[in-house]
């Protein structure tokens, strides 16, 4: 066990030296190694340096990034970059979402494209590990304009994807809308009728139904399947979620409709918190029809709830929590707040959203923490379904989805709560996610040689 502690940490060393300013990147392959030594002491055929497969799965197979250029509504020309990674097929095709975000580089669709491979293999659903996108800011800019960027990035990207080959989604920034405009000139420039090439596309044509609320649903349903475990029940409980995307939206109508109460929401400007829970309706007027900020929310909803600028939702005390804005947004004092708020479990909407440390302390005080990764594999499972409609030309009812998606969830915390047990470290879903995926790409890049 020592020599394998000792060969992870040459190999995170050597892994840092090599992609140097992907903070993002080093912080998802650093979290996924520090879980790996006890498989590898089981197992040596996996740490064989001979056979280089923790080298070869931290290195994408492919990188491609490109210029976007496009025109605002008054003629002005802006350049934007784009970027996917392809970064692992032995699973699948490439399969993982695409992030407008001025945040966004090569690091962090690095750490994103990282950490879908372990999440895809989780499905059980056959798709490999990959993501994308641009920093390019979609808030105030005009319809047209995330149109006619949306042209330029598929003008490039179209050559590299493919439905066997490799099919982007959603992420922050691109949603129901961008697809659609994606979608169109994928479909225009190759003059194909190819819908398993994108998935979250609009359900009259080719999209599956729920699609859009599958991640919020999914890490609601992960967060019941820890509280079964305890022999607890979401119903009664008080939840905080963060963000006010499609995952916050979604993990709040699921929540409510277990018969918890969400308190919370939140954007980059501060958070809102309402003592009566949060009116999704008017929640959804306000984020997906006006495309306005969680502010107005408490402007418009009466005495119950208030804005907190520039404050954070886990200040609030609540009974579960649900990360579901972006990456490292749950700090060590943040986690310290939930623990002492008397918080029973968190579970990751988002991608990486707790800090290394902040996921120490909520484990050490006794929460049950579901990581990204299992917690919202449920955005991709039903990508996954939706490709699997795609290429049978059918499309399955709402039911027919939501019930694959629950079976997927439970599947998904199973095995993670399994594996855990296995490698001596029960209730670790970290452990158990990062083991039972990596299990899986490991075994399939062995079988298939070198490559
Ligand atoms: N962006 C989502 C994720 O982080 C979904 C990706 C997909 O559906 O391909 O898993």
């Amino acid at each position: 066990m020592k020599d394998q502690k000792d060969r992870l940490e040459a190999l995170r060393a050597d892994i840092e030296r090599r992609n140097p300013a992907q903070p993002e990147f080093h912080q998802a392959v650093r979290e996924v190694l520090e879980t790996l030594a006890p498989v590898f002491a089981a197992r040596p055929e996996y740490a064989d340096p001979a056979v280089a497969l923790v080298e070869r799965l931290t290195e994408p197979e492919r990188q491609i990034l490109f210029r976007v250029p496009w025109q605002d509504d008054r003629g002005r020309v802006h350049v934007n970059r784009g970027y996917r990674v392809e970064f692992n097929s032995a699973l699948g095709p490439y399969k993982g979402g695409l992030r407008f975000h001025p945040s966004v580089d090569i690091g962090v669709v690095k750490f994103l494209g990282f950490e879908q491979i372990f999440k895809n293999a989780l499905t059980g659903l056959g798709i490999g590990g990959g993501k994308g996108g641009s920093d390019f800011d979609p808030h105030g800019k005009s319809d047209a304009e995330v149109m006619r960027f949306c042209q330029s990035f598929m003008t490039e990207l179209h050559r590299h994807i493919g439905e066997h080959t490799d099919v982007p989604a959603g992420d922050i920034g691109v949603g129901g809308r961008e697809i659609g405009y994606l979608f169109g000139q994928y479909r225009r420039i190759t003059n194909r009728w190819e819908a398993g090439v994108l998935t979250g596309k609009g359900q009259g044509w080719g999209g599956s139904a729920i699609r859009p609320q599958a991640t919020g649903y999914g890490s609601v349903l992960f967060a019941a399947e820890m509280l079964a475990v305890r022999g607890e029940a979401l119903d009664g409980l008080s939840a905080v979620v963060s963000g006010s995307g499609n995952v916050a939206l979604y993990t709040i109508e699921k929540l409510q409709r277990l018969g918890a109460n969400p308190l919370t929401c939140s954007d980059s400007e501060g958070y809102v918190v309402d003592d009566k829970g949060i009116d999704l309706a008017l929640l959804k007027q306000i984020k997906e029809v006006e495309r306005g900020r969680v502010s107005e929310y408490a402007a418009r909803r009466g005495s119950s709830a208030r804005f907190v600028s520039g404050g954070r939702v886990w200040d609030v005390p609540a009974d579960v929590a649900f990360p579901s804005a972006t990456q490292n947004e749950l700090e060590a004092r943040d986690a310290r707040a939930l623990v002492a708020g008397g918080v029973k479990a968190v579970s990751e909407g988002a991608n990486m959203p707790t800090t290394p440390e902040a996921v120490r302390i909520l484990q050490e005080a006794g929460v049950a923490f579901g990581p990204g990764k299992a917690a919202n594999a449920g955005g991709v499972a039903v990508s996954a379904l939706e490709m699997a409609q795609n290429a049978g030309r059918v499309a399955w009812s709402e039911q027919r989805v939501e019930d694959e998606l629950a079976g997927i969830m439970r599947s998904i915390h199973t095995v993670a709560h399994e594996t855990a047990e296995r490698y001596g470290a029960p209730g670790d879903y970290v452990v158990g996610a990062n083991i039972a995926g990596f299990e899986r790409v490991a075994d399939a890049m062995l079988a298939q040689g070198v490559i």
